[in-house]
């Protein structure tokens, strides 16, 4: 089976768009629609033609593309139910234990609400990959704009329980910021203070810090880290991981 190609590039202003593509069937999907016309333009500079769109949640910078890419190119729309607040209902509805095929590449579903309500992960377990939106950030986490401290913390856990060498692939890039704040919760973490100096010097060369892993997060990103005996003891939350996820992320908010 030959690997799926992934071709990553920058979307609006902190946006990435990611395309997956099958060499054995031709077959691409656009995970999200950040920008339609960038987007159309990445797959035709490839010479490949959208088969797919891959909606992670609903919110207009994932979304928003939808209508134009699909009358371009016929695409069929895959996504959780709620996209129909910003788009037309998905072609197919997703839920979780889902299998979606994109020619031989199999992508299962991971509902992980928080940012969003309806946001789901695509997981590719024969491929070592994950779409995973707004939900995990490289450093960081989605806002909780529907959901609550429990269930982001939840859904942040099924995504810590994949491989460690997954590769995680964020919809924004945020690491810059993120690594900033997660040294003032966590700043005698090793692997944290590592990870951002490789940040630094990235972004110094316009480079991006995405794709990340499972592993790396797990081990500095402090919202994967909130049943940690330390970070909890410093938020002033010992024992309590959620308590400790609700805190750090309402730190964030307003760091
Ligand atoms: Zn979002
Ligand atoms: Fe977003």
């Amino acid at each position: 089976m030959a690997a799926p190609i992934v071709h990553m590039f920058p979307c609006l202003k902190d946006n990435y768009g990611f395309l997956l593509h099958d060499p054995a069937t031709g077959e691409t999907a656009t995970i999200d629609t950040p920008e339609a016309g960038k987007i159309l333009a990445e797959a035709a500079a490839k010479g490949w033609t959208i088969t797919q769109i891959w909606n992670t949640h609903w919110h207009p910078d994932h979304a928003g593309g939808n209508a134009e890419i699909v009358a371009a190119t016929g695409a069929k729309v895959y996504g959780p139910e709620e996209v129909a607040k910003a788009a037309k209902r998905p072609d197919s509805v997703l839920h979780e234990g889902d299998t979606v095929q994109l020619g031989a590449i199999a992508a299962h579903i991971i509902d992980t609400p928080g940012h969003t309500l309806g946001h789901i992960v695509y997981h590719l377990p024969d491929h070592g990959i994950a779409f995973v939106g707004d939900t995990l950030f490289a450093l960081g986490c989605g806002r909780l704009f529907e959901g609550t401290p429990t269930q982001m913390w939840d859904s942040l856990g099924k995504l810590r329980v994949l491989p460690d060498d997954t590769t995680v692939y964020c919809a924004h890039e945020y690491t810059a910021s993120n690594a900033a704040f997660a040294l003032s919760v966590d700043g005698a973490n090793a692997d944290l203070l590592a990870y951002a100096e490789g940040v630094k010097a990235k972004r110094a060369n316009d480079q991006p810090t995405v794709p990340t892993t499972i592993g790396a997060e797990k081990r500095a990103n402090p919202f994967l880290r909130a049943d940690d005996p330390k970070l909890q003891a410093f938020v002033g939350h010992p024992g309590d991981a959620i308590a400790t996820f609700a805190e750090v992320r309402e730190r964030k908010n307003t760091f």
